[in-house]
């Protein structure tokens, strides 16, 4: 090659390296975010990017400036994968306003669940404001078989009453039914089921184990609740997810923390969440409230009745007990949920509960409180840890069964557009169990499958880009 050539190719590489910087700024994506803090948990990408929205696709994450029909300015913001919440009751429009403000964009009911899979995907088919998805529940389905009158929680037979070797049958059945109709994971509650036997519970197990999917759990409580789960576990090979380990570890949270670490070295596939919150809540008229019957007086003020604050007694819960409603439950300390929400072990998960006007505080309040609390007041994580929990790992333990979710909880080419973007310097959460709808600030932006929900903070009307989340 002469001199002159050699110039004509350096011409031509020249021009190939502009005309592609030159396509990349002349191509208008469909929405742009440009100049956030892009944070990817799978990647570990820390910078700050643009990244460019085709339909509901990640198509570009580019620290060039990239055109687009729609730019959100996110300077001085985060951006993020959308929160993935394992355990998120209520599943109404209500509650996925409330959740779509704190950031969440997919809301998972895997704990209590569904008992009619194919009728619970078809009652949202319209559409809904985040992404939706539920498991088969051994409790409504355990409710169906033995007739319970309950509504959401067992108050008669199905908490009660020991099934038949039939019935057990009819339970497993179903169980496998709902997982066929494309249900997300098997749910249970121990303690809401209390005259399951170790037969019945088997029976979920073995169901569970034969078709791969775990069972979000709610175990019974401290040590032993955990080492019957995992008992159940090891003896069918059923993958397990024990949920709210805070509130059912209470004063053995590290204890049951250290026991799931064991566990997962020796092989077994076990994981778990937490939520940042020293109470609970619950139906004041379910089996799980059976214990407080003939506890102290003590005991009893650990319960509050959030439609009027008061601590109850012995006098007043017989009489919340006949008329029924949501109980909070004042049984942590503030250093066993941070010892569960700093674990790198656990998901973060709400636990959203909401009920006729009044609800936990969890329920709009969660994540943000994590991220202002114990990220940005009490640095007991790290911004990108936080963001794992809300993300990857929820994704990465449905996965497997939901191949959906291998393009969420990622912020990378090919992913769904599934974004929230904060300020990391305000987000802070303000609901209090007074006071439980006050949303959070500092969420600036939330993006569902490439659709704005919130914008500057404000919800968005009118849009429903959420897609049901589904078992293959
Ligand atoms: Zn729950």
């Amino acid at each position: 090659m002469n001199s002159a050539d050699r110039h004509v190719v350096r011409w031509l590489a020249l021009i190939g390296v502009v005309t592609l910087a030159a396509l990349l700024r002349a191509q208008a994506f469909d929405l742009v975010i440009a100049n956030g803090r892009v944070l990817d948990p799978e990647s570990g990408l820390e910078a700050v990017r643009n990244v460019g929205v085709n339909g509901r696709t990640i198509a570009a994450i580019s620290e060039e400036r990239l055109n687009g029909r729609t730019v959100i300015d996110a300077s001085g913001l985060v951006v993020a994968p959308g929160f993935i919440d394992l355990h998120a009751h209520g599943q109404t429009p209500e509650t996925y306003r409330y959740q779509a403000r704190d950031g969440v964009t997919t809301a998972l009911e895997l704990e209590v669940g569904a008992g009619d899979i194919a009728g619970w995907y078809a009652a949202r088919k319209t559409g809904a404001l985040i992404n939706y998805g539920v498991s088969i529940g051994h409790i409504p389905v355990r409710m169906a078989v033995l007739r319970d009158p309950g509504k959401f929680l067992p108050t008669g037979d199905g908490a009660h009453r020991a099934a038949s070797p039939a019935q057990i049958k009819e339970i497993g059945r179903r169980l496998a039914d709902g997982l066929e109709k494309g249900a997300v994971a098997i749910g249970a509650g121990f303690p809401y089921t209390p005259a399951a036997t170790e037969e019945e519970l088997l029976e979920v197990f073995r169901v569970s184990a034969s078709h791969r999917v775990p069972i979000h759990a709610h175990i019974r409580r401290g040590v032993a609740g955990l080492e019957e789960a995992l008992r159940l576990a090891a003896a069918t090979k059923a993958p397990l997810h024990v949920v709210h380990i805070n509130s059912t570890g209470t004063t053995s949270t590290r204890e049951l923390l250290n026991m799931i670490a064991d566990a997962r070295q020796k092989g077994m596939d076990v994981t778990t969440e937490a939520y940042p919150y020293a109470a609970g809540m619950t139906e004041i008229q379910s089996a799980n409230l059976d214990e407080y019957e003939n506890a102290s007086e003590q005991r009893v003020a650990l319960l509050e009745w959030p439609r009027t604050g008061e601590r109850l007694t012995r006098e007043s819960f017989q009489k919340y007990r006949k008329t029924g409603g949501p109980v909070v439950l004042h049984t942590n300390t503030e250093e066993m949920v941070a010892i569960a929400i700093s674990s790198p072990l656990t998901i973060i998960a709400s636990d959203a509960y909401w009920e006729n006007g009044t609800g936990h505080p969890r329920t709009t309040g969660t994540y943000s409180k994590v991220l202002g609390r114990y990220v940005r007041e009490a640095r007991a994580l790290t911004l990108m840890d936080a963001i794992r929990k809300m993300t990857l790992m929820p994704a990465q333990r449905l996965e497997r069964r939901v191949r959906a979710m291998q393009a969420k909880g990622r912020l990378r080419v090919g992913a769904d557009a599934d974004i929230t973007i904060f300020d990391a310097a305000q987000l802070i959460d303000r609901s209090t169990y007074r006071e439980p709808a006050l949303p959070p600030v500092g969420i600036a932006h939330v993006i569902v499958n490439g659709v704005p929900v919130v914008t500057n903070g404000q919800l968005v009307e009118g849009v429903s880009p959420g897609r049901a989340v589904r078992a293959n």
